[in-house]
Parts: structure tokens; sequence; C-alpha cells
């Protein structure tokens, strides 16, 4: 055991929350509430066109255990118009962590025991201090992720909500839950150590939860609360909020988190596996082994391969013909009018010849009469002149 204990406290943890909720619901403040650390974060706006996730990776040490915590919080959650495909890119986030590590666990050299686990072991979802009803946006995501994430389910900001109200809410919130088949992580109560503490906690779900940025002097020790003109919210005090609850919970049940977390990898990871041809090696199915199915997907792939390079010289051919054939056409058409240009050029000669051969005529028989008017007009002269 204590080797075990030197090993994990040398090697450290690594824990990851997906937070989701409403911009401005108090995500920022709950997280460095529940670590008592200021996480350096900027405030995000409203005027986003979709959905995003911001991941922040922090390295926590406390009595010499170091936590490597990562934050993944989402930015612009429910503001746009249009919040039908709200919870995609939360899917897609949670998968691509599983494929992630997917990869690495495929890979010939691997190196799991020092790669950076990205898998979500717990999501906080925020619900809205409203009173009411869950909103659509709350089930749906919740019903997209309860079959990948251990979703725990908070009230943000439940300092603005009365103590009797806040009950009943809780109550309204569960039987929503339950009436839509939405399963939320339950803290297990099979372990006798934890068993009392846990049962006890499930029935504080979901947690009505309040953070603060700030510190206030109480007496003379510095704590977590919001001021009003009213009076103090304390963080830290169970009368006030669930807040040091949750901690408590996380705490104590982080193994189990990760546990479940490794069980929603191991649907994922059997899910695509299974699409991509892999089957085990069993008395029913001997003749298939990962070997003979990356092999079967290659030659799948060489013949697609070859088939798509027979598809683009066949259309290459046919549009080298298709432009010889334009060319020919073309050429042709240069032809003709040539030939048209000749045959006038030679006409328009033709009558060119004609024409001078005409003048030159013309010209010949005005010579002729000009030498015939001279010699009559001497003959004239001389018959006049007197003698
Ligand atoms: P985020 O956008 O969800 O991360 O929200 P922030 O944590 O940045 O909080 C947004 C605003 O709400 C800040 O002004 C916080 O001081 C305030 N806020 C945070 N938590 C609480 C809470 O529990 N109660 C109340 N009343 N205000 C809170």
């Amino acid at each position: 055991p204590d080797q075990l204990i030197r090993k994990s406290i040398k090697h450290g943890f690594c824990f990851n929350i997906l937070c989701i909720g409403e911009t401005g619901i108090g995500k920022s403040a709950l997280v460095s509430s529940l670590f008592n650390t200021d996480f350096e974060d900027s405030p995000s706006t409203h005027f986003l066109s979709s959905v995003r996730l911001r991941a922040q990776t922090f390295e926590l040490l406390e009595s010499n255990v170091l936590l490597k915590l990562t934050v993944v919080k989402t930015v612009g959650f429910g503001d746009q118009m249009n919040k039908a495909d709200t919870y995609q890119p939360i899917v897609d986030y949670v998968d691509a962590q599983f494929e992630a590590y997917l990869e690495e666990e495929l890979k010939v050299i691997r190196s799991l025991f020092s790669y950076h686990d990205t898998r979500i072991h717990v999501c906080l979802y925020f619900i809205s201090p409203t009173g009411r009803s869950l909103k659509t946006i709350d089930l749906l995501t919740m019903r997209s992720l309860d079959s990948k994430v251990n979703i725990i389910p908070v009230i943000g900001k439940a300092d603005s909500i009365s103590k009797n109200e806040l009950q009943d809410y809780k109550k309204k919130i569960m039987s929503e839950l339950a009436s839509n088949g939405i399963r939320i992580y339950q803290f297990p109560t099979d372990d006798e150590t934890v068993s009392e503490i846990n049962t006890i906690t499930n029935g504080y779900l979901p947690f009505a939860v309040v953070g603060s940025m700030e510190k206030v002097k109480i007496g003379n020790k510095m704590v977590r609360a919001r001021q009003y003109p009213w009076g103090i919210v304390k963080v830290e005090n169970e009368n006030h909020c669930d807040t040091i609850k949750l901690r408590r919970m996380l705490c104590t049940n982080m193994e189990d988190l990760k546990e479940k977390t490794r069980a929603y990898y191991e649907s994922y990871r059997r899910c695509r596996l299974e699409t991509l041809g892999c089957r085990d090696i069993g008395p029913e199915n001997k003749s298939v082994s990962l070997q003979e199915v990356i092999e079967a997907k290659r030659l799948e792939f060489c013949l697609e391969v070859e088939r798509k390079e027979e598809e683009i010289k066949q259309r290459f051919v046919q549009r080298v013909k298709e432009k010889a054939t334009m060319l020919e056409e073309a050429e042709q058409q240069v032809l003709t009018k040539c030939e048209h240009l000749t045959l006038m050029r030679q006409e328009e000669e033709l009558k060119l010849g004609e024409k001078k051969k005409l003048l030159e005529d013309d010209k010949a028989h005005f010579v002729e009469k000009k030498a015939v008017t001279k010699s009559i007009q001497s003959q004239v002269s001389s018959v006049s002149s007197p003698v």
C-alpha cells in the first residue's frame, strides 16, 4: 500500500470538470469557490453565433499532492435565437476526448501513463434559479449527454431564490428529470464507508450553489461570501447553500466518478471499434482477429483507391476527348471561313481586273481621240493663216 500511495502522490491526480450553463450563471465563480483559487478567466459575451467550449488546465498543489485540474466551460450557451443544436458542440467535445484517448490506446508505442487524459469526469449542469420548470434546452442537453458523462445538476445563483421556493424547485427539477428519462449521477451507496453520507447527499440533488470571487472579513477570518445590503451569504456555510456539500462529494467520490467515466468510455470504444469492423476472437467468431480486420480494411482501402484512380483517369480521358472534338470543330469553322474569304477576294480581284481593262480601253480611246483632234486643229490653223 505504501508503494502505491507514494507512486500515486508522485504522479499526481487528474480531474476534468465540464461546466454547462448560460453565460453569467456563475460557472467561473463556482469553480473558483470549489477549489478556493481565483482562476484567471475573461468574461464571455452574449453575442456568439454558436456555443463553444473553453478548456483551461491548472496545477493545484495541496499537502504535496498535485492535482491537474481541467475546467471546460461552455461559452455562449443559450445565447442564440435558434437553440435547436445548442448541445451538439458539447456532445462533439465529449466524444473528441474519448476519441483522443482511443487513438492513444491504439498506438503501437503508447504512453498512457504520462498521457494527459482529458476525458470528462463530471459535468456540472447549471440550472437557472427561475423556480419554474426546466427549460427545453436543459432537457435536450442533459438527455444528449447522460450516456456519456456523469451529470450533477446544480441550481446556479441559488441565493436569488427563497428557502421554501428552493425546496419546491428542487423537487420539481428531480421529477421533471425522472419523467423525461434523464439519468443523472447518483453518489454510490454500495460502499459502506460512504453509503450513509451518500444516501443523504443524493437527497440534496440538485445542489443549490452560490459562488463568489470576493472574500469578506468575518470576525478575524477572510471567507468567500457575497455581501448584500441586508446581509452576507457565506459560500462555505451549509445553511446558506450547498456549495460545500458539492465540494465534499466531489472529493470523496472522485474515484467513483472516474470509474463511471471509464465505463462510458468503454461503451464509446466498443461502438467505435464495432463500426470499424473489429470483433473479439471468441469461440463463435474465431476467424476474425484485429490483424485480419486491419488487413481486410487495408485491402478494402487499396481497392477503393484503385477504383477512384480509374474513375479519375476515365473522366480525364473523356474530358480530353471532348476538348479535342471541340477544337476540331473550331478548326473546321476557321477553315470554312478562310475558304469563303479567299473566294470573296478572288471575285473582288476579277471585278477589279475587268474595271481596270475598261479604264485602259477608255484611256486608249481618249488618247486616239486627242490625237485626231490635234491633227484637225493643226490643219485648221494652217488653212486660216494669211499666206
Ligand atoms: P459565468 O459566465 O457563468 O462564468 O458567470 P460568472 O461566474 O462570471 O458570474 C457572472 C456574474 O454573476 C458575476 O458578476 C458574479 O459575481 C455573479 N455571480 C456568480 N455567482 C453568483 C451567485 O452564486 N449568486 C449571485 N447572486 N451572483 C453570482
